[in-house]
């Protein structure tokens, strides 16, 4: 029997290796605390070195834990040669490398009130460099160590702006919609090779990347965006995102490929 109530049922990723980009905040951190609690060995890979390390640091000193269950690397997915090191990270500290969570991502400086005739091309650089070649760069790194062995989950974090018009900074909502692209397309090739590649979109989460789009605390960003969402009186949580991550890289989802799982409590249908 269960001693809490957020004890798992059954942990879902036992004996599986993660890595996670972005993972020292927001989802990505979330997630992290989901898959370790759910029986994997996590990775986490972002450019908050201290943010990163404490969370490790706590994680593996709480009494359900090991030593090296979870641990950071500085990884910067902008650089095809830290994602590369961090990627032979995991697979040296655990011999293999089963999910990789490609989360990192910013929203850049645009908002959604600036027009295109307004596009600074060097947001728009610094949004692609980070959420399509960081992706890339992830997803190309795990796939060489992946191919070999044949199987493999592959979840990328879009945004519900790569399924809805709802007027999202333009550079921020072209980026998403390319790693959707991406996501179709190695969806493909990989499939060859026993691996499979998804998305996870989340609707609005009071994620420190959020509350700093939006000028303003968590508490505020969530009452706006709850007040828009169709499941009146839910707010999302980074916890419901990792979730549904977790179906994602778990075997239960074994013949889910090529899906953009939205998880927006029906925003997206109206
Ligand atoms: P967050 O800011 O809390 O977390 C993002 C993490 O990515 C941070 O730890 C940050 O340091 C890391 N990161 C940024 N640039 C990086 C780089 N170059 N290399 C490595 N790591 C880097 O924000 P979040 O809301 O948890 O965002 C996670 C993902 O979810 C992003 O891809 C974001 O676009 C997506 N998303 C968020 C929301 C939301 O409302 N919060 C909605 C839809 C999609």
């Amino acid at each position: 029997a269960c001693s809490s109530s957020d004890a798992p049922l059954s942990k879902r990723l036992d004996g599986k290796v993660a890595l996670i980009t972005g993972g020292a905040s927001g989802i990505g951190e979330a997630t992290a605390k989901l898959f370790l609690r759910h029986g994997a060995k996590v990775v986490i890979a972002d450019i908050q070195d201290n943010l990163g390390h404490s969370l490790c640091q706590s994680l593996n000193s709480s009494d359900k834990n090991n030593n090296d269950d979870i641990s950071y690397v500085h990884c910067d997915v902008t650089n095809d040669k830290d994602v590369e090191t961090a990627v032979n990270a995991a697979v040296s500290r655990h011999g293999k490398l089963d999910i990789l969570f490609s989360n990192a991502g910013i929203t850049g400086r645009s908002d959604c009130s600036n027009s295109i005739t307004a596009i600074d091309s060097g947001d728009l650089k610094r949004v692609f460099e980070v959420n399509v070649f960081g992706a890339f760069y992830a997803a190309k790194h795990a796939a060489k160590v992946m191919i070999p062995r044949k199987k493999g989950s592959i979840v990328f974090t879009a945004s519900i702006a790569s399924v809805s018009n709802a007027g999202w900074a333009h550079p921020y909502a072209a980026s998403k919609n390319a790693v959707v692209g991406l996501m179709k397309n190695l969806c493909v090739e990989l499939g060859k090779h026993g691996i499979r590649v998804n998305c996870v979109s989340p609707y609005a989460v009071g994620t420190p990347m959020l509350t700093r789009a939006m000028r303003m605390e968590k508490e505020k960003a969530e009452e706006i965006y709850l007040e828009a969402a169709n499941l009146k009186g839910v707010v999302l949580k980074e916890k419901d995102v990792a979730e549904a991550t977790l179906f994602l890289a778990s075997d239960e989802s074994k013949y889910v490929s090529g899906v953009n799982l939205v998880v927006d409590g029906g925003y997206t249908t109206t």
